[in-house]
């Protein structure tokens, strides 16, 4: 899904300082592991949960971000490129407005990272995080937005200058720390992917100006619904490898920034499906591996395959309560990467009088 700042390799979940196992997101040596999931053949990632902040997490790997950029061996990497495409074609003809519209219905991150540029001044200094292909960012150019993309990937940079002009450096460019103070850093579907979520959250808490704001979506370990579901199966390992729990932010920093945490919920539709699986104690099928190559066509993705039997009766109770009205009864569920997070840098003398 995504990319990050180059950081130290963390290769098990965490190590502290007794070398026992810890969670990378809070720090607490109670995880327990409830199961392995394989996605990807010789990929094979056992899944940790803390007993602490309940996050979820696995082995986090490297070597495998430029792979799935190379092969698009992951459906929403492939559609990337296609992304890639559109906001290209857009952006050479110059339709600001057109490729505004294109991403913010695209994708509800896109959406939040724009409309919250907006709010700014058009000065203001601004630092895209994990751009990848630059398709995110080819907005704020188009619009004359101070902005500076950067991502791990060689191939992604590469190609984002090739398509957007010369916005774009690696993650270990001294361009990053240069071109600051920020007035907003964002990054989309990129903090479950890295190896150090909460280091690197700190880190991009030091490039802003106080006062500026850090924003990106999370994945929401509370989208996981059904019974024995040990991760998302849209986004898999080794690729995506931490899930969060809603107000895990807040608790980390509410001593460095104003956090607000908002989390997106499915519509209803979706939502009763879920509450109905939820309900009957559907079990979660663990996936069946797929090979990772360098596809001409997009990929298998994995997926709970239902039974036409109970998608059949999924589709007449949905009808039923859209008919009767009760449809806007249903109690929303939580979307998977709709955990989104602002955080607003304090001032040094709000961090010492709070
Ligand atoms: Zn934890």
């Amino acid at each position: 899904m995504c990319s990050q700042m180059g950081k130290s390799e963390n290769s098990v979940v965490g190590v502290n300082t007794f070398g026992q196992r810890s969670c990378r997101v809070c720090g607490s040596s109670g995880v327990r592991s409830p199961g392995t999931v394989e996605y990807f053949e010789g990929f094979r990632s056992e899944v940790f949960e803390c007993q602490e902040c309940y996050s979820f997490m696995t082995t986090h790997d490297s070597s495998v971000h430029e792979l799935f950029h190379q092969s698009g061996a992951i459906s929403y990497y492939f559609q990337y490129r296609q992304l890639a495409e559109k906001t290209k074609d857009l952006f050479d003809r110059k339709q600001t407005n057109l490729l505004r519209d294109y991403l913010t219905s695209y994708s509800s991150k896109y959406r939040f990272a724009i409309e919250e540029a907006e709010k700014l001044p058009s000065d203001a200094r601004i630092l895209e995080v994990g751009c990848s292909r630059g398709y995110l960012t080819s907005w704020f150019i188009s619009s004359g937005r101070q902005i500076l993309g950067m991502d791990v990937s060689r191939e992604a940079i590469d190609s984002a200058s090739a398509a957007f002009g010369r916005h774009f450096v690696l993650a270990d460019s001294p361009e990053i720390a240069g071109n600051g103070p920020y007035d907003l850093i964002f990054h989309v579907g990129m903090i479950g992917c890295v190896p150090d979520p909460v280091g690197l959250t700190k880190d991009l808490l030091n490039l802003l100006k106080p006062g500026g704001r850090l924003i990106f979506n999370a994945p929401n370990r509370q989208s996981c619904y059904l019974k024995g579901q040990l991760w998302t199966d849209s986004a898999p390992p080794p690729d995506l490898v931490t899930l969060f729990t809603p107000g895990i932010w807040k608790r980390l920093f509410a001593s460095e920034a104003d956090v607000r945490e908002t989390v997106e919920n499915c519509p209803p539709e979706q939502s009763l499906r879920i509450l109905l699986r939820r309900l009957f104690g559907l079990r979660w099928k663990p996936p069946e591996p797929n090979r990772i190559s360098v596809a001409a066509t997009e990929p298998r993705s994995h997926g709970q395959q239902w039974s036409r039997h109970w998608l059949r009766f999924e589709g007449l109770v949905v009808r039923c309560a859209r008919v009767t009205g009760l449809i806007r009864l249903t109690k929303c569920q939580p979307y998977e990467f709709g955990l989104f997070v602002d955080l607003q840098k304090k001032s040094r003398a709000d961090v010492v009088t709070g």
